[in-house]
This record gives structure tokens, sequence and C-alpha cells, in this order.
């Protein structure tokens, strides 16, 4: 496993894998929706996984509400949206360096907003009406999930914010090292 060493003891860099190289980057197009269907053929193996059992041994409730089932976090409830430090922002479920601090972008909705990701590092899948975000759950609205490439967990969203698409980040799902 490489290893970014800017900080000492930082996130994990990103493996590649010649199946996923389309994801990452071009997540952000949205073009990457249906080929997010290949995690549930009998090739694809996510390289982290774990019990729910051991994955509460390491998480808080909330935590594992929002990684492990989907869930989204209140707006403001989580003290990295207003993180404007320069740093590394890695799946809280793997240490995965996923995100930079260069790449927020100043969206002032409660979440945390990226321009996009590391490369290699997101996987997108299809999710419902998400709640937090004031639509009703009975509506059809279908969501771009964003997820974690080593461990899937549940990142937050892609999505059309002010004009441009985002990925719009549960601070819940990250960890935060400044540089
Ligand atoms: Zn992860």
């Amino acid at each position: 496993m490489k290893r970014d060493t800017r900080n000492g003891l930082v996130c994990q860099n990103a493996t590649r894998r010649s199946f996923l190289a389309a994801f990452g980057l071009t997540a952000a197009s949205g073009l990457t929706g249906r080929r997010a269907t290949a995690a549930s053929t009998d090739s694809f193996r996510f390289e982290i996984t774990r019990s729910d059992e051991d994955w509460r041994s390491i998480l808080s409730d909330d935590e594992f509400r929002i990684l492990r089932r989907g869930g989204t976090e209140l707006p403001g409830s989580s003290p990295l949206w207003t993180e404007r430090r320069d740093g590394d922002y890695c799946c809280k479920g793997c240490d995965l360096l996923i995100y930079r601090g260069a790449w927020r972008v100043p969206v002032e909705k409660g979440w945390v907003f990226f321009a996009h990701s590391e490369e290699n590092t997101v996987l997108t899948g299809i999710d419902g009406p998400v709640a937090e975000y004031g639509m009703p759950e009975d509506s059809n609205t279908t969501m771009i999930e964003a997820h974690c490439r080593r461990c899937a967990s549940h990142l937050g969203h892609i999505l059309l914010v002010e004009g441009r698409i985002l990925h719009c980040i549960n601070g819940t799902s990250l960890t935060f090292r400044p540089v």
C-alpha cells in the first residue's frame, strides 16, 4: 500500500485496479452510475469488508447509520462543514484519502462540498430521495450516491448545486487531517 507521507501518518492513497480505473473523477460527470452496478457482480469484491458487529465496534451509532446504512447527517451538524484549512479528507471507514481541502467548494448548505474526488476512490450508485435535503420521502426523485471505493461506506451524493456538479458529503463520513 502506497502511503502519502507529507504529514507523517496520514491517509492511505488509492491503489489502482484496472477494472476500476474509470471511477474517481469521472464519477462527477454522472457517467459511472451504470458501471457502479459492477459492484454486485461475482467478480467484484471490496478490498475491506467487515461484519456489522465489527463495524459497530469501530464506529459510533451515528457513524454506523450514515456510513453503513446510507444515512444523511442533519445540515450543519458536522464540525467539518465550516472547515477551511488545507488538508486531507479520508474515509472514516478505511482511511482512504478521498478529498483534499483545495477541492472544497464553499456552499453554505450545511454539508461538505467538493468539486471532485481523488482519482479511483469513489464508486457511485442510485439512491432515493433524501429527507435531510428537504425531499418528500414518497417522491420519485433519484440521486447519485457516492461510496468509498475500498470499503463501500456511504459518503454522500453527487448533485447539481448552484449550477455545478458537486460531491455533497457527510462530514461524519470523513476524517480531516490538516497539512
Ligand atoms: Zn472507506
